[in-house]
């Protein structure tokens, strides 16, 4: 059985003061108990959150990760950065780091092969543009996306990997996709890792919707069979959060 997962990115949003006053707002009222809950926090909020979460079962994450693991990389984090400050998630190949900060698939690639190497979990990010929806070209974008990010990734290590579906068109703009729309996607997802590795590993690997989710339709997407949990962002800044994580 598949755990559920719910990660919050906050994107670039709350200073250190912000990010402790809203750990300390939710970290009573989230139910770790049934799902693995993490926050995933500007880089500069990383240590006082982490700090303000000892005691708890919430865990620390990053929004992006170089993949070398030292050197001439200005304004870069590296893996051993991250860990020693407590981080154990971090988010890959986000479609707003694709588009704004040049991410590809081929650095993608290079950093879930370093998280796997560093032993820290990474959650990666693909997902369809509205064009690519509206020509029917969505499971073929997303399956092109999995394939090339898992390139030369063992089936042992694939199912550390923990894989994002999140349109595009639903990130940020308040339209959803539907649970059958979400389902369907994150079902081909797992067809397409059990045809690169084996129906076991596509049992065991642990695929979040993310676009939109909220308080309001947590419920009937995470009830899917193939959506193990959700990627949120805008209500992962509120109280609402915690509505999302104690979805049942
Ligand atoms: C995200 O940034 O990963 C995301 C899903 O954002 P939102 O929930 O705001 O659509």
């Amino acid at each position: 059985m598949r755990k559920k997962m719910i990660a919050g990115n906050w994107k670039m949003n709350k200073t250190p003061k912000e990010a402790v006053e809203l750990v300390k707002l939710l970290k009573d009222k989230v139910n770790t108990k049934e799902s693995d809950v993490v926050f995933c926090v500007p880089a500069i909020d990383i240590l006082p959150v982490v700090e303000e979460l000892k005691g708890t079962d919430i865990m620390v994450g990053a929004q992006n990760m170089h993949y070398e693991d030292k050197g001439a990389f200005t304004g870069e984090l590296s893996a051993d950065m991250l860990i020693e400050s407590g981080v154990s998630h971090v988010i890959i190949g986000h479609s707003e780091r694709r588009a704004y900060n040049g991410e590809t698939d081929e650095t993608v690639n290079k950093k879930l092969k370093k998280a796997i190497e560093k032993k820290i979990t990474a959650i990666v990010c693909v997902g369809e543009n509205l064009d690519e929806r509206e020509s029917g070209k969505a499971i073929d974008v997303v399956k092109g996306q999995v394939c090339a990010d898992f390139k030369d990734i063992s089936k042992d290590d694939a199912k550390k990997i923990v894989i994002a579906y999140e349109p595009l068109w639903a990130i940020g703009t308040g339209k959803t996709a539907t649970a059958e729309q979400a389902e369907e996607v994150c079902g081909a997802i797992r067809n397409i890792i059990k045809e690169i590795y084996d129906e076991k590993t596509a049992d065991e690997i642990i695929i979040l919707y993310g676009g939109s989710v909220n308080g309001k339709n947590a419920a009937q997407l995470f009830a899917q069979a193939d959506i193990d949990g959700g990627l949120v962002g805008g209500a992962s800044l509120k109280e609402e959060f915690a509505q999302i994580v104690n979805y049942k």
